[in-house]
C-alpha cells in the first residue's frame, strides 16, 4: 500500500537527514554514506534508527 501522496516529501532520515524513497514497503534512505532502511508497518513509516536495518 503507498503512502499517502505527500508525505515523503515531508519526511526525512532521522540519522542524517537526507530524503527517503518507498519502495517494497521500506523507506530507503538516499544518503549516500548513511543507507538505512526503515519498515512500513500498517501502513505507518517507522523512522527510528533503532528500527532500521542496513541496506545491502
Ligand atoms: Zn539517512
Amino acid at each position: 500500500m503507498p503512502l499517502e501522496a505527500g508525505l515523503l516529501e515531508i519526511l526525512a532520515c532521522p540519522a542524517c537527514h537526507a530524503p527517503l524513497r518507498e519502495e517494497a514497503d521500506e523507506l530507503h534512505c538516499t544518503g549516500g554514506a548513511c543507507g538505512l532502511v526503515y519498515p512500513i508497518r500498517d501502513g505507518i513509516p517507522v523512522l527510528l534508527v533503532d528500527e532500521a536495518r542496513r541496506s545491502d
